[in-house]
C-alpha cells in the first residue's frame, strides 16, 4: 500500500499548464477530467519530499491544490483511481454515491484504504472484464454500463484510461463515468417514436422513403415495399436513385436530390416521374420530397413520400382520349351538329354545319341560332318546343325548316337537348339537324309509286286480294272480279271461305299459309259466283305489323285453266308420240340441243347404234359422230346452202365401225323442254352405190383414166381457169405407136394389158392436179394446170423414156412398146379445150411423120 503524498502547487500548476496545452478542440472534456485528475492524483501519490506523513501535517495545504482537490469533489461526474490491482484508491463524492459506498468522510478526504473494484461496484468489474480490463492489465477503453438503481436504470459511459507515476511507469487507472442516462433515454424515446411513425408510414396509402444526406435509403414504409415489390431489408442502405429511378432519368433525379439537399435550390412541390419495380415493371408515381433539417436548419436527409398514379394517368389518358374520339366524332358526323350557349348563339358547329349552312365554322360561331331560321315565327316555335321538351326533362325531336346562307330553305330534322353540368345547371344546348330533303323526295317518290301500284293493282290480269285474318274480303281488284264473275261490293265483306270449291282445299291453303308465313303456285279449284269451277295458281303471304305479327292475308292468283287443259292435250300427245317413238323401225333419238346428251333412243336405235338402251340414254353426241368440229360445220352450211332438211354425216357405232347417215332433225317440246328429235337413215350402201356409179360414169373402165366425157369437163375447167387467172397450162397429146401390130402378134388381150400398164405408169408419174384421160383406143391426153410449155416438154419426154423402158409381161411373152406425143401450151386466142387439144394432135400427127417414139412441140 502506497502512502498519498500531497504534490507541492508550482508542479501541478505546471502539469496544468502542459495539460492546457495538450488540451485540443474535439477532445472531451470528461476524458479530460479522467486523464487530468488521474495524473494529478497519481502524481499526489509519487514519493518524494512530500511523502512525509509528518510534512502534510506540517506543511498546510497548498490553495491551489486544494482548489483543485474541491472541484475534484464537487465533479458530477463520478471519478475513481483504481491501482494496478484493481482497487479504488481514490474517488469523488459523485462515485461513493453511485457505489454506494460507506465513509464519505474517509473517500473525500482522500485517506480510504483501497478497496476491490470486485466489491464496491461489481457491475463496473464485470463489465470492465468483458472489455479484457481486469487486475491482470489491459490498455484504455470506452464502453457503456447500465446500472439498475433503486429508482430505474441509469447509464454511463465509462471512460478508462492508464495512470502513470512520474516517471512513467503505469501505476493504475483512472474511471470517469459519464452519466448518458438521458441520451439513452432520449435515443429509447426516439426509437420509439420512430417505430410509432414508422408504424403510421406503414399503413398510410403513400410510399414513404427517407434518405440520408448521402442519399441512402434510411427508412421505407411498408406501402412502398408492396407496390414496388421489395422486402423492406432489400430496400435498406441502398442508394434511393439507383435502385428506382429507370436508368435514362437517374442523373437528372440525382442532381435534383442533390441541389435539394445541399440547400441550392428550393424544395420543389411536386415532381412525377417513373420508377422501376423490383420486376422491372415501370410505375407512374408523383413525389413529394421534404428536406430533413437538423435543429440548425442543416439538411441531413430527405421525406420522400410517393402517390402511384400509374392507374390514374392510364384512365386520364383514356380520357382523353374519349374526349378526342368525340370530337372527332363531332367532327365527322353526317349530320351538321350545333353548340348553343344557353342564350341559344352558337358556340361551335362541327363541318357537316358548314356544308349544310354553307358557311364557315367562323361565320357560324358566335351567331344567334335564329339566324339560321326561316322566319321569326319558326325561330318561336323552335324556342318553345325546346323549352316544352326540356321542362320534361326530355329531348325535343321535330322537324322544321332551315335556311342556308343564300337564302335556300330545306326541310329539316332537329332535335335539341341540353348540355348540364354536374351541378344540374345549364351549360348549353346541342342541335343536331338532318338535312331531309332526300327523304322529302323520296316520299314523293313513294307516293308516285303507290300511284303506279294502284295503276297496276287495277290492270292486271291476275286476281288480287287482301283479307283479315278471319278470312273477309277487304279489297279485291277488278281481274278478281272478272275471274270469279262477281261484283266488288259482292266479295267485299264477303268471307273466303265461300269461294272454295273444294273444301278440303280451304284447309290446306290456311294450314300452308300459317306454317310457312307465304304460299306460292298453290293449285286449287275456286268457285265462280255461278259455280263453275276454275282452277287457280295462287301466291299468299301474311301481312305483319311492326311487331311480326301477323294482321291479314294478301294473296294474287290467275286462272290457270287453259293451261290445265293444254296440259292435258300436251300429256295425250306424248304418249302418241310415245307409242310412234318405241315401235317406229327408223332409227330416233331424242337430244337435249345445249348440252347434246341423248334424252331417249328408240329401240332401232340400240340395234342399229349396238348400244343397250340404257347406255344411250346416258351419252352424248359427241360419243356418235365421227366427224370433227369443222366438218361438222361445214357440212352444215352445206346444208343450209342446198336447202336440205336433213343432214349428211356419219356416226360411229359400238363395234368402231363408221356409217354414213342423213339426219333429219326437229324441234320439239318434251314436257315442258325443248328437245331435238332426230331421225337417222343410215345411206352407208346407198353412198357406196352412188359412188360407184359416180365413178363409172367418168372413168374409162379398162385403164381407170378419165373417159372421153370426164376429160373434156375437167380440161375445160381447167384451160378457163388458166385463162382467167392468165396461169399457163400445157396439153399433151399422146398415141402408141403401131399399136395395130401388138394385137395382132399378141392378141387382143395383150394390147388390152399394155394399155392398162400405160395408165398406170402415166398417173405415177402425173401430179396430182394433172387431168389424165383416156381419149379413144390407144390415144390418151393429159393436162398440166400451171405449166408452161419447157416443163411439159420435159414432163413428155419423161413419160416418152419411161414407157419405152416397160416391159409388160402378157402369158410367157414380154411386149414392149413405145408412143409418140404431141405438146402444146394455152395460147390467148383458145377460147376451148378442144382448140388447144386439135393443135396437140397435129404435133402428135408430126411426131408419127417424123418417125414416131418422139415429142414433137407446138
Ligand atoms: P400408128 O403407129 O400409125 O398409130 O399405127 P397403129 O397401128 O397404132 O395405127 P391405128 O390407129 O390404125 O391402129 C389402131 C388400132 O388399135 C386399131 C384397133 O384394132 C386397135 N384398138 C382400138 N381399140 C382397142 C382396144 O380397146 N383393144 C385392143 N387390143 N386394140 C384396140
Ligand atoms: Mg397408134
Ligand atoms: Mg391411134
Amino acid at each position: 500500500m502506497k502512502n498519498r503524498r500531497t504534490i507541492p502547487e508550482d508542479r501541478l500548476r505546471q502539469r496544468v499548464r502542459e495539460y492546457a496545452a495538450r488540451m485540443r478542440d474535439g477532445d472531451d472534456p470528461v476524458e479530460f477530467w479522467a486523464a487530468f485528475c488521474g495524473e494529478v492524483l497519481a502524481g499526489a501519490a509519487e514519493p518524494g519530499p512530500a511523502d512525509r506523513p509528518e510534512a502534510d501535517a506540517d506543511c498546510p495545504p497548498d490553495p491551489k491544490t486544494s482548489r483543485l482537490h474541491t472541484l475534484f469533489l464537487s465533479l458530477r461526474t463520478p471519478v475513481l483511481l483504481l491501482n494496478a490491482d484493481f482497487e479504488v484508491e481514490v474517488m469523488n463524492p459523485a462515485a461513493v454515491e453511485l457505489t454506494g459506498a460507506r465513509d464519505l468522510e474517509a473517500w473525500s478526504r482522500g485517506d480510504h484504504a483501497p478497496v476491490p473494484l470486485a466489491e464496491l461496484a461489481p457491475w463496473l468489474e464485470a463489465a470492465l472484464e468483458a472489455e479484457g480490463l481486469s487486475a491482470a492489465g489491459g490498455d484504455a477503453c470506452r464502453l457503456d454500463v447500465p446500472v439498475s438503481q433503486r429508482y430505474g436504470e441509469r447509464h454511463f459511459n465509462v471512460a478508462v484510461s492508464l495512470t502513470a507515476d512520474f516517471s512513467d511507469r503505469h501505476d493504475g487507472y483512472a474511471v470517469v463515468l459519464d452519466d448518458i442516462t438521458a441520451r439513452v433515454e432520449g435515443e429509447r424515446e426516439l426509437a420509439r417514436e420512430r417505430n410509432r411513425v414508422a408504424h403510421y408510414l406503414d399503413v398510410v396509402g403513400s410510399m414513404v422513403f427517407t434518405l440520408d444526406a448521402a442519399g441512402k435509403v434510411d427508412m421505407v414504409n411498408r406501402t412502398a415495399c408492396r407496390v414496388l415489390g421489395y422486402a423492406q431489408e432489400e430496400l435498406l442502405d441502398r442508394d434511393w436513385v439507383d435502385v428506382m429511378v429507370p436508368a435514362s432519368h437517374r442523373d437528372e433525379i440525382r442532381d435534383c436530390l442533390y441541389l435539394v439537399l445541399s440547400g441550392q435550390v428550393e424544395e420543389e412541390d411536386e415532381r412525377t416521374f417513373q420508377v422501376t419495380t423490383r420486376e422491372g415493371f415501370k410505375r407512374m408515381v408523383q413525389w413529394q420530397g421534404q428536406v430533413l433539417t437538423t435543429e440548425g436548419g442543416l439538411p441531413v436527409g430527405m421525406l420522400l413520400s410517393g402517390t402511384d398514379i400509374t392507374e390514374q394517368r392510364a384512365i386520364e389518358e383514356a380520357l382523353a382520349e374519349k374526349e378526342l374520339w368525340l370530337r372527332s366524332t363531332f367532327v365527322a358526323l353526317g349530320e351538321a351538329v350545333l353548340i348553343l350557349t344557353p342564350q341559344m348563339s352558337i358556340l361551335d358547329a362541327n363541318p357537316a354545319a358548314e356544308t349544310m349552312f354553307q358557311m364557315a365554322q367562323a361565320d357560324l360561331q358566335g351567331k344567334p341560332v335564329a339566324d339560321l331560321h326561316v322566319s321569326a315565327g319558326h325561330y318561336d316555335d323552335f324556342l318553345a318546343r325546346s323549352t316544352a321538351a326540356f321542362e320534361a326533362g326530355e329531348q325535343a325531336m321535330f322537324e322544321l325548316p332551315l335556311k342556308r346562307r343564300k337564302g335556300e330553305i330545306f326541310p329539316a330534322d332537329q332535335s335539341v337537348s341540353l348540355i348540364k353540368g354536374d351541378d344540374g345547371s345549364t351549360l348549353g344546348v346541342v342541335n343536331v339537324i338532318r338535312d331531309i330533303s332526300d327523304r322529302k323526295h323520296a316520299e314523293a317518290e313513294l307516293k308516285r309509286s303507290e300511284e303506279k301500284f294502284r295503276r297496276i293493282f287495277e290492270t292486271i290480269e291476275e286476281g288480287y286480294m287482301v283479307t283479315d285474318l278471319e278470312g273477309t274480303v277487304l279489297m279485291v281488284n277488278p281481274a278478281t272480279c272478272r275471274l270469279l264473275q262477281y261484283d266488288e261490293s259482292e266479295l267485299v265483306g264477303r268471307n273466303i271461305d265461300n269461294l272454295y270449291k273444294v273444301a278440303g282445299e280451304r284447309q290446306t291453303f290456311r294450314e300452308a299459309l300459317q306454317a310457312r308465313g307465304a304460299i306460292r303456285g298453290l293449285q286449287m279449284t275456286a268457285r265462280r259466283k255461278d259455280g263453275t269451277p276454275i282452277v287457280i295458281e295462287a301466291n299468299a303471304h301474311q301481312v305483319l305489323n311492326n311487331q311480326d305479327e301477323p294482321v291479314a292475308m294478301e294473296g294474287t292468283f290467275r286462272d290457270i285453266t287453259r293451261r290445265i287443259e293444254a296440259e292435258k292435250v300436251l300429256r295425250e300427245s306424248e304418249k302418241q308420240y310415245r307409242a310412234f317413238f318405241e315401235n317406229n323401225h327408223a332409227i330416233m333419238l331424242l337430244t337435249d340441243p345445249k348440252s347434246e346428251r341423248i334424252i331417249d333412243a328408240n329401240p332401232a336405235a340400240g340395234d342399229f347404234y349396238g348400244y343397250p338402251l340404257e347406255v344411250m340414254r346416258t351419252m352424248n353426241l359427241s360419243q356418235i359422230i365421227a366427224l370433227d368440229r369443222d366438218e361438222m360445220f361445214s357440212e352444215m352450211r352445206r346444208s343450209m346452202d342446198e336447202g336440205r332438211t336433213y343432214f349428211i354425216l356419219r356416226h360411229r357405232l359400238a363395234s368402231g365401225e363408221i356409217r354414213d347417215v342423213e339426219v333429219y332433225s326437229g324441234p320439239i317440246m318434251v314436257q315442258g323442254a325443248q328437245r331435238l328429235y332426230s331421225v337417222i337413215h343410215d345411206v352407208t350402201k346407198r353412198i357406196e352405190l352412188e359412188q360407184e356409179m359416180k365413178l363409172l360414169a367418168t372413168t374409162d373402165a379398162l385403164t381407170g383414166a378419165s373417159n372421153r366425157h370426164q376429160f373434156f369437163t375437167l380440161g375445160g375447167v381447167e384451160v378457163q381457169r388458166a385463162k382467167r387467172y392468165d396461169l399457163p397450162l400445157t396439153v399433151i397429146m399422146l398415141d402408141i405407136d403401131y399399136f395395130k401390130s401388138i394385137n395382132d402378134t399378141y392378141g387382143h388381150a395383150a394390147g388390152d394389158q399394155v394399155l392398162k400398164a400405160l395408165s398406170r405408169a402415166v398417173s405415177k408419174l402425173l401430179r396430182a392436179p394433172d387431168v389424165f384421160g383416156r381419149l379413144g383406143g390407144e390415144e390418151f391426153a393429159a393436162i398440166l394446170p400451171q405449166t408452161g410449155i419447157e416443163e411439159g416438154a420435159e414432163v413428155a419426154e419423161r413419160l416418152r423414156s419411161t414407157l419405152a423402158g416397160l416391159a409388160v409381161a402378157v402369158g410367157d411373152d414380154t411386149v414392149t412398146f413405145t408412143v409418140s406425143m404431141g405438146v402444146t401450151q394455152v395460147r390467148a386466142g383458145d377460147r376451148t379445150v378442144e382448140e388447144v387439144l386439135n393443135r396437140a394432135d397435129e404435133a402428135l400427127y408430126r411426131a408419127k411423120r417424123m418417125g414416131r417414139n418422139r415429142v414433137v412441140r407446138d
